[in-house]
């Protein structure tokens, strides 16, 4: 008793004050519950501006509106105050800040197993849906390892090769119409993976693994007519993950929130918002059945330093200002839902989002990381 008490005053005496000084974010919270299953929704170029804007268009409310946790992101790269997508989702993906542009790997070129990858090999299902090429910055991070963001086609081959049960996107054209002439298509269905280019035959799939590559390169804007795909499609991704006896780990990305910001189109901001937030809604209402999902909602960096200066709550109106037609460094949110969701409260780096997810699924990384040069290996 008196060797527990000593052990005990002296961890009070010199971590406490240690502890004390860490922000409330960087702290690892025991979490009473863990959960079986991560979704994880990135919102390209989403800060507090785009979700209310899209709120305000919502009639004053959102599905976010229901998550229990709330936090803040640090975003900065390795290399710069602001982040881009490459460097954004690699920090949420490997856990390591890196270089503008990079894909998986770190500031070094530093290959690192991802977070979609040690769940894989972890026996969990996993799974990506965007509204945006697959290659593209943000989902390429969670399974592609390259050193530039502009390699499209050698992101597809890292995705082909990767062999993830579900993919919902766009970007046929890099693994069909390539430089080097292969077919990608025809090696992911030699390797046991379907692949479908239309709606209707993406609704009609009964079993895993496919791959859905419904666009050329990217799917219209919301404000120009593009569907409810994304939120329907992360409903079937849902669906058929969650037949996986030992979770999985899917990645759900609002891939032109950021597009409409480059664009300094309010419009284009508030339709992608909108549609963003269905997901978002499809996203806890399973976890509210499944019970033992975490549900992460989060954003890469902010787009446009995009501000509301006026509008109309009775008349769902804002009119938006913007500083840039790039990014910007500032705070993005953190949601957080489901068991383990009061770990992603407080203030954390990016990075720190890695971490945290690692820890609710109990994952470690499998493989070693491997230098750049040496990615045959990996
Ligand atoms: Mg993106
Ligand atoms: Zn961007």
């Amino acid at each position: 008793m008196r060797r527990i008490l000593l052990v005990y005053s002296l961890f009070s005496f010199f971590i406490s004050p240690i502890l004390a000084q860490k922000p409330v974010g960087e702290i690892p919270l025991p979490i009473a519950k863990m959960p079986k299953n991560i979704v994880l929704l990135i919102g390209d170029g989403m800060g507090t501006s785009q979700i209310y804007a899209g709120m305000v268009a919502n009639g004053n409310i959102l599905q976010l509106e229901r998550f229990s946790f709330v936090g803040f992101s640090k975003t900065s790269s390795y290399d710069n105050l602001i982040t881009d997508s490459g460097a954004g989702a690699t920090a949420l993906s490997i856990g390591k800040k890196t270089y503008n542009g990079a894909i998986g790997v770190a500031g070094d070129t530093v290959v690192y197993e991802t977070i979609l990858e040690s769940a894989k090999a972890a026996g969990k299902a996993t799974g990506m849906v965007a509204t945006c090429a697959i290659t593209h910055a943000t989902p390429a991070s969670f399974v592609a390892h390259q050193p530039d963001r502009n390699l499209s086609e050698a992101i597809a081959e890292d995705i082909a090769k990767a062999k993830v049960d579900l993919l919902i996107g766009g970007g046929l054209q890099y693994f069909e119409e390539r430089k080097d002439g292969r077919n990608l298509v025809a090696v992911m269905e030699e390797s046991g993976i379907r692949v479908v280019r239309t709606e209707a035959d993406l609704f009609g799939i009964t079993t895993l693994p496919f791959a859905a590559l419904l666009w050329d390169k990217h799917p219209a804007p919301k404000h120009e007519g593009r569907n409810d795909i994304l939120p329907r499609a992360t409903y079937l991704a849902l669906e058929k993950l969650a037949e996986n006896e030992a979770g999985f780990f899917l990645m759900v990305e609002g891939s032109q929130i950021d597009w409409g910001g480059h664009d300094n189109n309010t419009d284009y901001i508030v339709q992608e918002m909108m549609d963003f937030d269905q997901a978002i809604g499809v996203a806890v209402d399973f976890a509210e059945r499944n019970k033992e999902t975490l549900v992460i909602v989060t954003a890469d960096h902010e787009t446009g330093g995009f501000s509301i200066n006026g509008g109309d709550l009775s008349k769902k109106t804002v009119s938006g200002k913007f500083t840039t037609g790039g990014h910007t460094a500032v705070m993005v949110p953190v949601f957080a839902f489901g068991p383990g969701a009061e770990a992603f409260s407080g203030i954390m780096d990016n990075t720190q989002l890695y971490e945290k997810m690692m820890q609710a699924l109990d994952l470690n990384r499998k493989k070693s990381a491997v230098n750049w040069k040496d990615k045959a290996k990996f």
